[in-house]
């Protein structure tokens, strides 16, 4: 792998023949998110623990939750090469992952499958990592690890096709409304009301607050499921 280093981001190779970036804002969100699982969420939920494992177990989680999120942008990426779009690179940055292709959709076909490959690739991870916890249900610390990220994906995975700018669901509506109208501004201007009322800014709070655990904690006493 050959690593260069631009103004804030290190370029850290390629995966599929995309090149990743990461974003220095990245490591912060990683070190943030790592602090919450050992400080706050591992220990209100797994009581025994001793602190060395709260780190341990929590910085595997989140280095995995980041992997999660970069597959998830390797699968718009990947639909997208395979429609010949030019895929400049996938980056990961502060609020998540990006994946910048270099051309505006040809038609809504392609946009949909696009969109839609984000949220498909999430939804599996948390169906796959839900099947590591009950398969690994004897270990707490396995078990803990597993069904943290199957939570976090499909919450990623529900709260990504929330049909607002700049979420997937947002692009997913706008290729809907395109294939059905078969005008591409009506659509765009459609999709973009759709996802005003939904208001991104609110999205991104109840997004902060997951991310703090507070909506997770709201699960888990079952509140909300
Ligand atoms: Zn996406």
């Amino acid at each position: 792998m050959k690593t260069s280093f631009k103004k804030n981001q290190v370029r850290v190779g390629k995966l599929f023949g995309i090149p990743l970036t990461f974003d220095y804002s990245w490591f912060l969100v990683l070190f943030f998110v790592t602090w919450i699982l050992a400080g706050s969420y591992f220990p209100s939920e797994y009581k025994n623990w001793s602190k060395v494992y709260y780190w341990l177990i929590g910085g595997i989680t989140s280095i995995l939750f980041f992997v999660s999120v970069l597959l998830h942008e390797i699968g718009h990426s990947l639909v997208a090469k395979k429609f010949n779009y030019k895929v400049k690179q996938v980056k990961l940055f502060i609020f998540g992952g990006i994946s910048e292709i270099g051309e505006e959709p040809r038609n809504p076909k392609e946009e949909f499958l696009i969109s839609v490959a984000g949220p498909v690739v999430t939804f599996l991870l948390a169906g796959f990592f839900y099947g590591l916890a009950a398969l690994f249900k004897g270990n707490e610390y396995l078990y803990a690890l597993f069904h943290y990220l199957g939570l976090i994906n499909l919450f990623l995975g529900v709260f990504n096709i929330l049909p607002g700018f700049p979420l997937d669901g947002g692009r997913i509506l706008r290729a809907i409304i395109w294939a059905r109208t078969k005008d591409f501004d009506k659509a765009n201007k459609l999709a973009a009301s759709v996802g005003r009322i939904f208001g991104f800014f609110v999205i991104m709070i109840g997004f902060l607050e997951m991310m703090a655990g507070f909506f997770i904690d709201g699960l888990d006493c079952g509140c909300l499921l």
